[in-house]
């Protein structure tokens, strides 16, 4: 399968008064179209400077990053976001919120606007579309910041701890719920997670990452044999048990 992402002996160092922190070193990975990657490591490893050279607000100090084949500088691939806190706006209604990103690109049209209601009577909130985000549970404002930017149609999904603001019971079903849309929309993600079992329920791989400065540790393949592989199913399986140990040790194993 092709990649649409590259990172290629990728470092990076952060630079205070105080001095050089390296945070990333060597970072060699590629995620292939349609997969879904989770990384994962200690706090404090390097993870979100990760995502932070992807979207192109820092710039490697070695190494190379690229999109679709090309540098990152070129643009070449439209990436959405999902973040802990869905940053829905009050005053909006909720099919106004999911316009947003739209109406910043220019690109509102009858389409996209059709576009905008067929995702929101898809994913459920189509009786929805003219609350206030108050008025929603948790998880379905997070599916609502879900479809805001699915309608933009990312080719890669940076979610970076989107389920961590959801208390626990929450949390299991919004991923789920997520995970499921993001298969269905055959989106290519990476989810940046401390959550183990979140990473084993919804991922295709996972990267482990070592403390600071990150390096790869090592790159878990995960495959649930099931009729239907949702991450709640993914949960319940045998296989489930596994993965969570081999992560685990593996991450236990600078402590
Ligand atoms: P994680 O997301 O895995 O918790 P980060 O990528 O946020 O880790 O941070 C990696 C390291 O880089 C940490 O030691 C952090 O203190 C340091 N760091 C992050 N941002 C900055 C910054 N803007 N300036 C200096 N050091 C930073």
């Amino acid at each position: 399968m092709e990649s649409i992402l590259e990172f290629n002996h990728v470092h990076y160092a952060y630079h205070t008064k105080d001095g050089e922190t390296k945070a990333l070193s060597d970072i060699t990975f590629s995620v292939a179209n349609g997969e879904f990657v989770a990384i994962v490591g200690p706090s404090g490893c390097g993870k979100s400077t990760l995502l932070s050279l992807i979207c192109g607000l820092l710039t490697p100090e070695s190494g190379w990053i690229h999109l679709n084949g090309r540098p990152l500088s070129d643009n070449a691939v439209n990436i959405g976001y999902m973040l802990q806190h869905d940053h829905l706006f009050e005053w909006r209604t909720i099919y106004h919120n999911i316009l947003l990103g739209l109406e910043i690109q220019h690109k509102l049209s009858s389409q996209t606007r059709a576009k905008a209601r067929e995702l929101l009577d898809t994913y459920g909130l189509g009786q929805f579309a003219d609350a206030r985000p108050f008025e929603l549970s948790g998880g379905m404002r997070q599916r609502a910041a879900l479809i805001r930017t699915l309608v933009l149609d990312p080719q890669l999904l940076l979610l970076d701890e989107p389920f961590s603001a959801l208390d626990y019971q929450t949390r299991l079903t919004v991923s789920n719920d997520i995970g499921q849309i993001l298969r269905k929309e055959q989106k290519t993600a990476i989810l940046v997670t401390h959550d183990l079992s979140e990473a084993v329920s919804l991922a295709d791989r996972i990267l482990i990452l070592s403390p600071r400065p990150a390096t790869v540790q090592s790159i878990v393949e995960v495959s649930f044999d099931l009729a239907q592989d949702t991450p709640m199913n993914r949960r319940n399986a045998p296989e489930f048990k596994h993965y969570f140990n081999m992560i685990w040790k593996e991450l236990n194993q600078n402590a």
